[in-house]
C-alpha cells in the first residue's frame, strides 16, 4: 500500500506527531481505565449553564414546526446557513465594533478545518510564481493541531519567544519582534488567542503591532480565536478583540462554548477569501453540518452567547484556573518550576528549568502512573535553532472533575520531584 501513496497521502495518513500522540492518549485512557487521569485533552469540561442551554434549545428546534427538518433535511449553500451568516456579522458588528457584512463570513466544519483550508489556500508549491510559500508563527509554542495540516514540505517557520520571569513560580512570554522577520517566502502569520499551549494571551498592542505589519508587508494575519473573544471567551486579562481589517483572518468555533460535537467554525475575512472558501468548502463536503448554526443562531441574534459566557463558561473556567493553579503552588513547594501566567483558555503550562530527564520521558513516566498530560516539545514546530526550553515543558488540562485532578496533580508533583533528585544530564528525547 505505502508504495501507492502520494506525497499528500504520506502526509495526511502519517505517521504524523500529532496523530501518534492523540493515539496514545486514546489508548492511555482506554487502559487506565476509569482511574485514569486524563489531563492532556483538549475537551472542553460539561459546564452545568451549557449543557442545559443547549439541551433547551433541542428541545424547541423539536417543538418549532419545520425547523427540525430543515436542520436534518437540507443542504446548506456552502457558505454556511443565511441567516446565520447575517445573523452571525450583526453580532460581530454589535460585540467587536467589526465592520463585516455577510460576504465577510464563512462557516466551515469546524476551526480546526478552517484553519488546514486557509493554510492550504496560502501556503505551499505556487508554480506560477515559483515559489513555496510558509505560514510564520509569530511565537511558539503553538496549537500542535496546526502542525501536519499544510500539505507541503517544511511549511512552518516559528520565532522563539521572549521569556519575562515576573515572580519566582511564573513567567510569560511575548513576540520578540527583533528575531521576526517577513521574508518573501511568508504568505500569512497565524498564532491561536488565547494560545493553546501556553495558556498566554497575547497583548492588545503586539496584536495591533502584527496586524500593522502584515498591512505594511500585505501578508495575512490570522487569529485562531478558539478560547477568546467575543465567544467563549475563556479570558483571565481584560484584553480587546482582535483588530480587524483585510489583511486580518479571524477563525472561531462553536467548540469551546460546548459544542464540539456539532463541528461548527466561522472564518471572519476579506470578502475574496471568504468566497474561495465557499469553493473549498463544496469540494471538501459540499456544505457544513447545520446543527451548531441551527442551535446556536439565535442566540447571536438575542445576548444569549452573551449572557452564557459571561455568566457560566468565563466563571466556570476562571474558578477551576485558580483552583488547579493554588494547587501547583502547594503541592510543588520548594521544587524549581514555573507555571505561565495562566491569562486564558483551559491549560496550565509547567515549565521545569533545568530538569534531569526530558519532556518526553516524564510524560511516559505519569502515563504508566495513569495520569496523561502532554509533553510540551510537541508545540515548537517551525523553529530552525535550538531552544532547550522546549524540552522542559507540559500542558496540563483541567477541565477534569476535581477530585481525579488533585489526585492527578500529587502524582505529578511527586514524579516531578523524583526527576529532580536525580542527577546528570537530560536524556534525549
Ligand atoms: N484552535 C485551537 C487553538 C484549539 O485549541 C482547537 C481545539 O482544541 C481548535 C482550533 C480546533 O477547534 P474545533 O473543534 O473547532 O476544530
Amino acid at each position: 500500500m505505502k508504495s501507492t501513496l502520494s506525497d499528500n497521502g504520506r502526509r495526511l495518513s502519517g505517521p504524523t506527531g500529532i496523530h501518534q500522540l492523540m493515539h496514545d492518549l486514546g489508548a492511555a485512557l482506554e487502559s487506565g481505565g476509569p482511574d485514569a487521569v486524563m489531563m492532556g485533552g483538549g475537551n472542553p469540561a460539561h459546564v452545568p449553564g451549557a449543557d442545559a442551554l443547549w439541551r433547551g434549545r433541542m428541545q424547541e428546534i423539536l417543538a418549532e414546526p419545520g425547523t427540525f427538518e430543515t436542520m436534518l433535511g437540507d443542504y446548506d449553500g456552502p457558505q454556511g446557513r443565511r441567516r446565520f451568516i447575517e445573523t452571525f456579522a450583526a453580532f460581530l458588528r454589535r460585540t467587536c465594533g467589526y465592520e463585516v457584512g455577510p460576504e465577510n463570513i464563512a462557516v466551515t466544519s469546524s476551526s480546526q478545518t478552517a484553519c488546514f483550508l486557509l493554510f492550504n489556500l496560502l501556503a505551499g508549491e505556487d508554480h506560477a510564481s515559483h515559489t513555496r510559500r510558509r505560514v510564520l508563527l509569530p511565537l511558539v509554542p503553538e496549537y500542535i493541531g496546526y502542525s501536519d495540516q499544510i500539505l507541503a514540505e517544511n511549511p512552518f517557520r516559528a520565532v522563539k519567544p521572549r521569556i519575562d520571569t515576573p515572580t519566582a513560580h511564573r513567567f510569560k512570554y511575548h513576540i520578540d519582534f527583533d528575531a521576526l522577520t517577513l521574508t518573501d517566502d511568508i504568505a500569512a502569520l497565524c498564532l491561536s488567542r488565547p494560545t493553546n499551549p501556553s495558556a498566554n494571551v497575547v497583548g492588545d498592542d503586539e496584536l495591533a503591532r502584527l496586524a500593522d505589519l502584515a498591512v505594511e508587508h500585505d501578508r495575512l494575519l490570522i487569529v485562531d480565536n478558539a478560547y477568546g473573544l467575543p465567544f467563549p471567551g475563556i479570558l483571565f486579562t481584560p484584553v480587546r478583540p482582535a483588530p480587524w481589517n483585510a489583511n486580518v483572518v479571524l477563525t472561531f468555533s462553536l467548540s469551546k462554548l460546548g459544542l464540539p460535537g456539532t463541528r461548527t467554525g466561522v472564518v471572519v475575512a476579506a470578502p475574496e477569501i471568504i468566497h474561495r472558501l465557499a469553493s473549498a468548502n463544496a469540494v471538501l463536503a459540499l456544505a457544513n453540518g447545520s446543527v451548531g448554526q441551527a442551535i446556536t443562531e439565535p442566540l447571536f441574534a438575542n445576548g444569549g452567547i452573551e449572557r452564557l459566557c459571561a455568566e457560566h463558561i468565563g466563571p466556570f473556567y476562571r474558578e477551576r484556573c485558580r483552583t488547579a493553579l493554588q494547587w501547583m503552588d502547594e503541592l510543588l513547594e520548594g521544587v524549581d518550576y514555573r507555571v505561565h501566567e495562566p491569562e486564558g483558555a483551559f491549560f496550565l503550562w509547567l515549565w521545569l528549568p533545568g530538569l534531569p530527564i526530558s519532556d518526553r520521558e516524564l510524560y511516559l513516566r505519569l502515563k504508566a502512573r495513569g495520569v496523561v498530560v502532554v509533553p510540551g516539545s510537541y508545540f515548537f514546530y517551525g523553529l530552525e535553532e535550538e531552544f532547550p526550553h522546549r524540552d522542559e515543558c507540559l500542558r496540563i488540562s483541567y477541565g477534569q472533575p476535581l477530585e481525579k485532578l488533585r489526585r492527578g496533580f500529587e502524582i505529578l508533583a511527586d514524579e516531578i520531584r523524583r526527576a529532580r533528585s536525580e542527577t546528570g544530564h537530560r536524556r534525549a528525547p
